[in-house]
């Protein structure tokens, strides 16, 4: 395909301000492009290189003006295209207002002439520039940067521009090349088992849209500008490779799995669905990573009936590739990282001896191999320089969560817990997997919960233990923890003694807040009867010593025993967290808190000054 021709296509979509449209436009061109449909799909996306690729272009704005301007002539240096930059905004717009050398008029690519630019020499020489390093590189890539503007007509050189610095800015993203690839080559007339699943996981062009609360900065992204290859595809039965005819999720499959747009539409176009359901792991191909969204352990519980409960570790995401003889470690956004993270490739190389694909976190450590801040591995994660001198200072290890190849078999459609148990072969007597527990209970939950932060770690991660490996998808079956909601301060209005070896102590204890008025009659301090209204019962977070004190404190203040429940003066305030507040008819509140935890005494409170009702509605309203 001519350059001329890919440009003014290109043009076309930029000018098409619908998005079905743009998808009927990139339909067309796929259908046109021939031999260069993998360049095509790739230029569409301002790419040279597939996502999985760490080469870069590396052509910065500075060379790029230096280009544009000599190919522009005499009259016009570096600083004149700035100052139009500065002027228009936008490279491909100025690119667009010069007369190049190859200048050749509108309508050039209905012709081919021999100087006619087309897509592979295009690609080609992008490539070499790439591949032109050393003494002199500079100079060499100049020119050969120059030689393309130089022959370039308007409209070439302004997607030329654009592509240089990887942004095409024509309106299509990976949705739309998705939705092309399935529309121009699968047979869409297949009924839809799953609705519209389009609209399902069409979410990719609002990348980071995705309601993820990130409080951490990611250290691909620490600006928070929004990972540029993750599509945050949401979670819908339609991707969960369920055996839905839906063309569209076999792209997306395929796509996630390999990150190579210009091989998936190849492979579409010549083999169809069958050839897309072959495209499987690759090691030294990344996958994209599967992601998390916020939940708690009563969502976990409820729709899994079990759940893994895993350390969350305060690090960055790397994937290993291991193939028996060489290590290749990826970012989460993909981008290489092996170099930066060289103990990393040597205890994976020590440890392994077959070829694996390995999710996980590395973690920076003191040298006890507790964890350190996330922010002390970020200054480990990119170095280019001083490699050895930072490893020095920073300690960090890998703690691998997951298990997606091992040794020829591909684990990505086999369950968590199977692959869990796969990554703890590989990784026997080591500290670098991560320990899991399943949970069907809340308190065991909370448990992990506790031990993991008193260890110094950032949470726990909630998981479906059959669910198979989602690459690219932030969905339900990876819950982050919610950190808790803002606690509570809740009257002791009741308790029950335990049982067995707890049968002196007090173990459950009743919670209240004011009721709704009893501002006025609570000012002693110990308003009683009707001034309070019960909320829940809380038993989790609780030390043994705690409860003793907590049992001889409480003890005075017993009004009525009824078999193993007492009812309690109000006298004691407790610090509650929670996960949530429900309404509910149990309580005389009308509300119930969610795996309500004991955070303490609130001994600087006395009951007056505990919570209002008022308070916990407005929380509820909140959520
Ligand atoms: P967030 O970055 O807050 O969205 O949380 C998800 C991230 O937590 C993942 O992308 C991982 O980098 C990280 N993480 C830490 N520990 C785990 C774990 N055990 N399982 C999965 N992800 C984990």
């Amino acid at each position: 395909m001519q350059f001329a021709e890919f440009a003014a296509r290109a043009a076309e979509i930029e000018d098409e301000p619908g998005d079905l449209a743009t998808v009927d436009h990139v339909c067309d061109l796929l259908g046109d492009a021939g031999t260069d449909l993998p360049v095509v799909v790739r230029f569409l996306q301002g790419r040279v290189f597939p996502a999985w690729d760490a080469t870069t272009l590396d052509i910065g704005p500075a060379l790029l003006h230096e280009a544009i301007a000599r190919a522009a002539g005499q009259n016009v240096d570096a600083d004149d295209v700035e100052a139009k930059l500065a002027d228009v905004g936008e490279i491909g717009a100025v690119a667009a207002t010069y007369e190049f050398g190859g200048q050749r008029g509108l309508g050039a690519f209905s012709g081919s002439g021999p100087d006619e630019l087309t897509v592979a020499e295009v690609d080609e020489q992008l490539r070499e520039i790439a591949a032109t390093i050393g003494e002199g590189s500079e100079r060499r890539r100049l020119d050969t940067l120059f030689g393309l503007f130089n022959r370039a007509s308007a409209s070439e050189a302004k997607f030329l521009a654009r592509l240089v610095l990887g942004e095409m800015r024509i309106g299509v993203g990976e949705g739309t090349v998705r939705d092309a690839i399935a529309e121009a080559f699968l047979d869409t007339d297949v009924e839809d088992t799953n609705g519209d699943a389009n609209a399902d996981i069409d979410a990719d062009e609002q990348v980071d849209a995705d309601g993820d609360t990130d409080a951490d900065p990611d250290p691909d992204d620490p600006d928070g500008a929004g990972p540029p290859a993750e599509s945050g595809t949401p979670d819908s039965a339609s991707v969960d490779g369920d055996g839905t005819d839906d063309p569209v999720v076999a792209v997306e499959h395929a796509l996630q799995v390999s990150n190579d747009y210009g091989m998936v539409a190849r492979v579409a176009r010549e083999s169809g669905r069958e050839g897309l359901d072959d495209v499987g792991l690759e090691v030294g191909r990344p996958v994209q990573a599967m992601l998390a969204q916020a939940g708690s352990a009563a969502e976990a519980i409820d729709e899994w009936g079990e759940a893994v409960v895993e350390t969350k570790f305060d690090g960055a995401r790397v994937q290993v590739h291991y193939d028996g003889e060489t290590t290749a470690l990826f970012s989460r956004n993909m981008d290489d990282v092996t170099d930066p993270l060289p103990e990393v490739v040597e205890f994976v190389e020590s440890a392994i001896d077959v070829p694996v694909v390995l999710d996980g976190e590395v973690v920076a450590v003191d040298d006890d191999g507790a964890p350190l801040p996330f922010q002390e591995v970020l200054r480990r994660f990119r170095r280019k320089y001083d490699v050895e001198q930072m490893r020095e200072e920073v300690r960090v290890e890998l703690r691998a969560f997951d298990c997606l190849h091992a040794d020829g078999d591909d684990l990505l459609d086999a369950p968590l817990v199977e692959r869990h148990d796969r990554l703890a072969e590989l990784l026997v007597d080591t500290d670098a997997v991560s320990d899991i527990s399943v949970a069907a209970d809340p308190d065991e939950v909370a448990a992990v919960e506790e031990a993991a932060l008193d260890a110094g770690h950032e949470g726990i991660m909630l998981k479906d233990p059959q669910s198979t490996y989602a690459p690219g998808k932030r969905g339900r079956n990876w819950l982050k923890r919610k950190p808790d909601v803002e606690t509570l301060d809740l009257v002791v209005t009741g308790a029950e003694w335990g049982e067995g070896r707890r049968a002196n102590l007090l173990g459950t204890f009743l919670l209240s807040a004011r009721a709704d008025g009893a501002d006025d009659r609570a000012d002693d301090g110990t308003a009683g009867g009707d001034a309070y209204v019960t909320l829940g019962k809380v038993a989790t977070g609780i030390t043994d010593e705690e409860l003793e004190s907590l049992t001889e404190r409480l003890t005075p203040h017993i009004e009525h025993e009824d078999g193993q429940t007492v009812s309690v003066e109000p006298a004691v305030v407790f610090e509650v967290g929670y996960e949530e507040i429900q309404q509910s008819p149990t309580y005389s509140s009308g509300y119930a808190l969610r795996f309500p935890r004991f955070v303490g005494v609130r001994e600087d409170k006395s009951p007056a000054d505990a919570d209002s009702l008022d308070r916990v509605e407005r929380l509820a309203d909140e959520q």
